[in-house]
């Protein structure tokens, strides 16, 4: 590995470390359920969690780095489980730096009813552009899960996935910008919940969905700073 190379996964190594601490303090995790992994630039490599190793012994060293193919290239431990999708979507999305996986349970139960959540409100036209979708039931393990979900993201503005019978995943620009928008999907599908419970959520406007959308992803913020996902 060039020292460039090794500089930039160890910058990697720290951050999807620190990003993991964010699914436990926006509640989207259980156990070990969940995990982040991020693209090494310029690289067919991605640092990702190790399977089964509590939130609170997660550290920089013991972050996985493997190839495209999930084989792993630097690490003691085993990879997340959830590798070969992760390694899918790198393969067949080059524009994707990050991808994040959870159970967290709002937008899972919207999956387990194999619902994608309408839009309803101005943040997910912002986050989301339209409806979060429902992508195909897969058995985890092969490439099945991955599929599915580069099948249901390509050419669709949500950065969120629910994958029917089994839990959410995201994509970003980076890393960070995928757990944004695991963060995000848990918070709409948890607000759209409660909004069925209460009555019949109103619709909007298309016209107005994209608006809302176009001004999220190209205006808000503060002058060249990103703040939009992906
Ligand atoms: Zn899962």
């Amino acid at each position: 590995m060039s020292p460039d190379l090794g500089a930039e996964v160890t910058r990697l190594r720290e951050q999807v470390a620190t990003l993991h601490g964010e699914l436990v303090r926006y509640n989207l995790v259980a156990w070990t359920a969940g995990n982040v992994s991020a693209r090494v630039p310029g690289a067919d490599l991605m640092v990702i969690k190790p399977s089964g190793v509590s939130y609170d012994d997660l550290r920089p060293d013991n972050m996985i780095v493997c190839d495209l193919d999930g084989a792993v290239v630097e690490g003691d431990l085993s990879p997340s489980s959830d590798t070969a999708a992760h390694a899918y979507v790198y393969r067949a999305m080059p524009e994707v730096g990050g991808v994040v996986h959870t159970h967290s349970s709002y937008a899972t139960a919207w999956a387990a009813c194999g619902e994608s959540i309408p839009c309803h409100l101005t943040a997910q036209a912002d986050e989301f552009g339209g409806e979060i979708p429902v992508g195909p039931f897969a058995l985890i393990g092969g490439d099945d899960i991955g599929k599915g979900i580069v099948a249901t993201l390509s050419g669709h503005r949500s950065p969120a996935v629910l994958m029917r019978n089994h839990g959410v995943f995201t994509i970003g620009k980076d890393a960070r910008a995928a757990v944004k928008a695991a963060v995000m999907c848990e918070d709409v599908a948890r607000t759209a919940h409660l909004a069925r419970t209460l009555g019949r959520p109103v619709p909007m406007a298309r016209e107005d969905i994209d608006s809302l959308y176009d001004r999220y992803q190209n205006v808000y913020g503060q002058p060249g700073v990103s703040s939009a996902t992906p």
